[in-house]
């Protein structure tokens, strides 16, 4: 299919990019032989130490004694590197601009603001009790606050577990039991797409369960002035106990070892995992995977559309983008509000240099058509990134040339809320890309391919993606469960970190995720990944999104049941059944060929925008009485939908 397809290195920006590929090529070099010479090299040039460090890496694989440890008797402060260090050179330049739900409201912090509200907040949470190494769950909407109170976490050396703040009370008061929060800061109310998001009176139904009666204090920002209920022995309002602090707060000295964050993953797959990071080696790689992505330049207008509540606000929003002194952009809305021009929009009002999104926004923007670029130019843009799922071939193609207008470079990076940082990418200016292909390892990073029994695959193959060994920005453990851990991650394939995808290598080298592991089909004794299959099915003209799940089958084991959503306007017929089954038998081949085809009004998806198969997969083989967790969805009324229209399904 389209992977025959090289987009060369683009010349226009090759020039001024950081690196090229023989760099590219002599750093990984470095990075694979000489690991400790390497990260302490970036380690010392990228962050600043209150305590250098004296030993790089110290890590282990071996059953039943995974360790990881990077740096491990330097201290350092994460705030202080992501805003005090850049007050000398930029304090008056823009750290963080902020662009509301609606298109007429907006504003900017300097690092200076940023560093003065920083220190306040950081007092007023001290005020409250917070202590070093306490959790304290962000309940957000997204404000400039929320980065405000993720950095006074970690000035403090508090440990914060953001919650999505599309999470249902459920999901929440679940992820504070979890994570041991005695502290939850929220706001009034929520703006998302025009309508409000009651935060507030879903943090008081969450701490109606009992489980929850260790929670001491829940602070409030006021960010609409709505209506909320108000228990005074609990609640406080931020600007009370922040306005009078001083504007001064000395960043804790921690070691890089020490906890940062604890995340929770998107829940396509199953239960929600708290994943734990900790301070040194995240922010590292955080900051380094940044700047050569995204091949980062002073004066650079970034802009990554991910909610603060994903791995990827944390380490794309916030950390990375301030850490390299960089505008980073904060944005409360969705990508198609008030209109699908929306998002060209915010390039054009902000002169977005960099943007970064994710495959379900581009798909459901490439469904309008040019209606989500009318009006605009979007010119300022040099480099678009995708994050999240796979993005078809297709979806790549429209945003480059329809949104990047074949100007762009796109980096297809693949990571996981495991990984801290992105593993798989291009680099800007130093590799050729392929439409749907995440390409080559970042620094430090060993993937291979196995078969299920674990026998490495050489040259050009298919099979489970492995990492071979770790690096900085790893996971160091699953929050209370350092059994999960192992058992998720380190026991399919002992010796190696297991991701959970599946993957194909090219000729070149390059790297294709074909999908989770636990989604791939077997068709007559031909194991197929879902992206192949649904890249195809994108590739008609008048489909725009698809999901293909595995069914019994009489003779070929299982069978290919397809959901399909179609592009505004069009409609399901016939002949259009037919169409569409010829078209994969044309693109792939017939043994690809779906055998029932689901014409969807919507797809089920994770809060974060990922399909969620394993629903799919229930539905389609009648177990709707078992879907398993549904809590990570983000909108119930779809699987309704999807079981009512199943009976058309043919
Ligand atoms: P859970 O682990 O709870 O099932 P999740 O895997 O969706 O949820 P995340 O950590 O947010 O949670 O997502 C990581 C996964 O997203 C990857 O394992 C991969 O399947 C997919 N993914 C992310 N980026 C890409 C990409 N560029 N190309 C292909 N797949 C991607
Ligand atoms: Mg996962």
């Amino acid at each position: 299919m389209s992977e025959q397809k090289l987009y060369p290195v683009k010349a226009n920006i090759a020039d001024n990019c950081l690196l090229n590929d023989q760099q590219y090529l002599d750093m990984y070099q470095e990075s694979i032989t000489q690991p400790d010479q390497f990260w302490g090299k970036h380690g010392n040039e990228l962050l600043d130490w209150i305590q250098p460090f004296s030993k790089v890496k110290n890590t282990s694989y071996d059953p039943g004694h995974v360790s990881i440890k990077w740096f491990e008797d330097g201290l350092l402060n994460v705030s202080a590197n992501c805003i005090d260090r850049h007050l000398k050179d930029r304090g008056d330049e823009v750290a963080i601009i902020w662009e509301g739900d609606s298109p007429e409201e907006d504003s900017k912090l300097t690092f200076n603001e940023l560093y003065e509200k920083v220190c306040k907040f950081s007092n007023a949470l001290k005020e409250q009790g917070v202590t070093k190494g306490e959790v304290v769950c962000l309940y957000m909407p997204m404000v400039p606050e929320a980065a405000v109170a993720m950095l006074a976490c970690t000035r403090i050396g508090a440990v914060h577990s953001i919650v999505f703040g599309g999470f249902s009370p459920e999901a929440l008061a679940g992820r504070i039991i979890d994570s041991n929060s005695k502290y939850v800061i929220t706001a009034d109310e929520g703006v998302r797409g025009g309508r409000g998001v009651p935060l507030k009176a879903n943090v008081d139904q969450a701490l109606e369960n009992p489980d929850c009666a260790f929670v001491k204090s829940v602070v409030v920002l006021k960010r609409t002035g709505g209506e909320v209920n108000w228990n005074a022995n609990r609640d406080v309002w931020w600007h009370e106990i922040t306005e009078s602090q001083p504007a001064e707060c000395p960043p804790e000295p921690m070691n890089a070892e020490d906890p940062l964050f604890i995340l929770y993953t998107s829940g396509s797959t199953g239960k929600p995992k708290g994943v734990l990071h900790t301070t040194g080696g995240y922010l590292l790689y955080a900051t380094m995977t940044f700047k050569y992505v995204f091949d980062y330049h002073p004066g650079d207008i970034y802009w990554c559309t991910a909610d603060v509540g994903w791995i990827t606000g944390h380490s794309y929003l916030v950390y990375g983008p301030l850490a390299n002194g960089a505008t980073t952009i904060l944005f409360e809305g969705v990508p198609n509000y008030p209109t699908s021009a929306r998002m060209s929009e915010v390039c054009d009002k902000h002169q977005v240099t960099i943007l970064y999104t994710a495959p379900t926004a581009i798909r459901a923007l490439m469904a309008q058509g040019d209606a989500a670029v009318q009006g605009t130019s979007r010119s300022s843009l040099r480099i678009m990134g995708s994050v999240g799922e796979p993005i078809n071939p297709e979806a790549w193609e429209w945003y480059y040339r329809t949104i990047g207008d074949e100007r762009c470079p796109i980096v297809d990076t693949w990571w996981q809320t495991e990984t801290g940082g992105i593993l798989i990418t291009p680099l800007p200016g130093a590799t050729a890309l392929k439409p749907g292909s995440a390409t080559r390892p970042f620094f430090g990073v060993q993937p291979a391919l196995v078969d299920n029994e674990g026998n490495e695959l050489e040259g050009a193959a298919e099979g489970n993606l492995i990492i071979k060994d770790s690096w900085p920005g790893q996971m160091r453990t699953v929050y209370g469960d350092h059994e999960r851990f192992e058992q998720t991650y380190f026991s399919t394939f002992p010796g190696t970190y297991t991701t959970g995808d599946g993957a194909r290598r090219d000729e070149d080298g390059y790297f294709w995720i074909t999908g989770r592991v636990d989604d791939v089909l077997n068709v007559s004794g031909h194991r197929m990944g879902t992206a192949e299959i649904e890249s195809a099915l994108v590739a008609h003209p008048k489909i725009s999104e698809a999901a293909v799940v595995g069914v019994p089958h009489e003779i070929k084991g299982q069978g290919i049941y397809a959901y399909i959503t179609l592009m505004a306007g069009e409609e399901a017929s016939a002949e259009l059944h037919k169409e569409v089954k010829a078209w994969v038998r044309k693109e792939i081949g017939p043994i690809a060929t779906p055998d029932i085809l689901h014409w969807a009004e919507a797809l089920p998806k994770t809060r974060s925008g990922k399909i969620m198969r394993r629903i799919l997969r229930k539905i389609a083989t009648n177990e709707t009485d078992s879907l398993g967790d549904t809590s990570t969805l983000a909108d119930p009324s779809v699987v309704d939908k999807l079981i009512e229209e199943k009976s058309n399904a043919a």
